[in-house]
């Protein structure tokens, strides 16, 4: 492990209006970046709103070719971009591997899928309106705004990224502070393959930039990140009636059932709760054990966290914390946990060692502890002994949280899974819901709402557009003041048949 504190310097713009992206692991400057204003944002927002006409007009199949050709720039430049992750998140090379895997599957399902999903079809007119065709489409809604984290800082934009622009939006993109870089990496090979327009434009800075970006015209802003700045993202967007996606923060439980197979479900939490550092939205950070084989599950879950050391090297088994300030959040929860009665079976407060942190494994913690209440966003595990699944159930859902969570049971996954209120569960594995691209991915509660990924992240960057067509004059037309009482008599009496038994 990489012993050396990096030197933070303070997140602050020079006088040429930039600002350093940094190295979590040594403090070292990688690069630097404008720090863009209202004015740029603005600017940003109205040549997008030009590229959105030509990508428009491209139609699906255009995107498609195009969408397909950035994909493949993305592959044949990946280990350059797994770099480039590494170096401002600090996570390790397999991590930014994984990470760069699923941002691939998702942009070749977006832009396959999108024509089925959005694309024009018939729909049933009923019986009432027999002599009507009824058709429907999907249309771009035009200039998406869309404003990421620095966690997954490819993955989590590119599930708005990649699917606004399938749906045929232009996207002007406000990357962390963190990951300015990976924004503009993927503006770069992006315009490889579509010159003509900046169709996706990065614009970087602090939080100002994102505040300008609400306020800038966008048709719709998508935001992840945490759910008090996904509050203040809602309020800006409110005063120019501008919708919002909302994808925010979690607590995410996992459930060890009385019929669980012990092994995999310790091999999971301790994946699902220190990979990436434990800086997974959709992370595992509280785990609730039925009794029966609750000793048997933290024996095995001590042994496997105990073996695991972050650090610096592209092969360690995990990175360090990539906000410094994250760190004073994982110490004061750790602490209140022991000062509550917790207790540490794996670390404790001397594995926090910025800008590194341990794994830790606590038990015993109160619930109205803060390392089960709020998110840690750490290497850390909250493991509780549960008389039997209800009462995991109960727990799990007892915060307003509800992003994603886990199951381990051998028969009642599914069951448990229904129990569940939050937006998406994995039974017998950790996180694969991400994974599935068909498969819709956001919460309930303070975890947000509006949907990423699947048929539903297409439709989230859309407008419905319904057409009616009368075919033919019929027999029955109660909307006109022509329409008689017998045509009314008819209408009714067709109603009362159909309807009414
Ligand atoms: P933040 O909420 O701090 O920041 C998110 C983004 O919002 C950043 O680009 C930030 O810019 C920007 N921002 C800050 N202030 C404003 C503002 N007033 N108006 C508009 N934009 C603003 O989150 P983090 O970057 O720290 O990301 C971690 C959080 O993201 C965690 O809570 C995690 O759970 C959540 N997350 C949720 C996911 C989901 O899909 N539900 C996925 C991944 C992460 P800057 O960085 O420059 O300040």
């Amino acid at each position: 492990m990489t012993q050396t504190a990096p030197t933070t310097p303070p997140r602050a713009a020079d006088e040429q209006k930039r600002f350093a992206s940094l190295d979590p692991r040594t403090g070292e400057v990688i690069a630097h970046h404008s720090v863009h204003g209202e004015t740029e944002v603005r600017a940003a927002v109205e040549r997008a709103r030009v590229a959105a006409a030509f990508w428009d007009e491209l139609g699906f199949d255009g995107r498609k070719a195009r969408l397909d050709a950035w994909r493949k720039v993305l592959v044949k430049r990946l280990d350059e971009f797994q770099a480039l992750i590494c170096a401002e998140t600090g996570k390790s090379a397999d991590d930014a591997r994984t990470e760069l895997a699923l941002v691939i599957d998702h942009l070749h399902w977006a832009a396959k899928q999108a024509p089925k999903v959005l694309g024009k079809r018939r729909v049933s007119p009923g019986m009432l309106m027999y002599n009507h065709s009824a058709s429907l489409e999907y249309r771009p809604l035009g200039v998406v705004g869309v404003i990421g984290p620095w966690n997954y800082p490819a993955f989590t934009p590119m599930g708005s990224i990649a699917y606004a622009l399938a749906a045929g939006n232009a996207v002007v993109f406000k990357p962390s502070e963190f990951t300015p870089g990976v924004g503009v990496f993927l503006e770069d090979t992006f315009a490889e393959v579509v010159p003509e327009y900046p169709v996706l434009q990065v614009v970087t800075g602090f939080g100002e930039t994102g505040a300008a970006l609400c306020g800038a015209g966008v048709d719709k802003l998508a935001f992840t990140g945490s759910t008090p700045t996904g509050k203040k993202v809602m309020a800006a967007c409110a005063a120019t009636l501008t919708p919002v996606l909302v994808e925010c923060g979690g607590k995410d439980p996992l459930i060890v059932a009385e019929d669980a197979d012990v092994a995999a479900a310790a091999e999971g939490a301790v994946w699902g709760g220190i990979f990436n550092s434990g800086q997974t939205c959709a992370g595992v950070e509280r785990v609730y054990v039925a009794d029966a084989v609750y000793d048997q599950f933290v024996k095995l879950v001590v042994d496997k966290a105990k073996k695991l050391r972050p650090g610096g090297e592209p092969d360690a088994d995990f990175g360090p914390i990539t906000m410094p300030k994250q760190v004073d959040v994982i110490q004061s929860h750790v602490a209140d946990a022991l000062d509550k009665g917790g207790k540490a079976l794996v670390g404790g407060l001397e594995s926090i060692r910025p800008p590194y942190v341990e794994p830790i494994v606590l038990v015993d913690v109160p619930d109205d502890s803060t390392a089960v209440t709020d998110e840690t966003f750490g290497p850390t595990l909250v493991v509780t002994r549960v008389a039997d699944a209800d009462e995991a159930v109960r727990k799990a859902n007892s915060l307003a949280y509800g992003l994603g969570a886990t199951v381990y049971s051998r028969n009642r996954g599914e069951e448990i899974a229904a129990k569940l209120r939050c937006g998406m569960v994995s039974i017998n594995s950790v996180l694969a819901y991400a994974s599935v691209p068909g498969l819709p991915f956001g919460g309930v509660g303070e975890s947000g709402f509006g949907r990423i990924h699947g048929e539903d992240g297409l439709r989230e960057f859309t407008y419905a557009h319904s057409v009616t067509r009368k075919k033919f004059g019929g027999l029955l037309n109660p909307m006109t003041y022509e329409r008689s009482g017998r045509t009314m008599r008819h209408v009714l009496r067709l109603v009362r048949v159909l309807y009414g038994r």
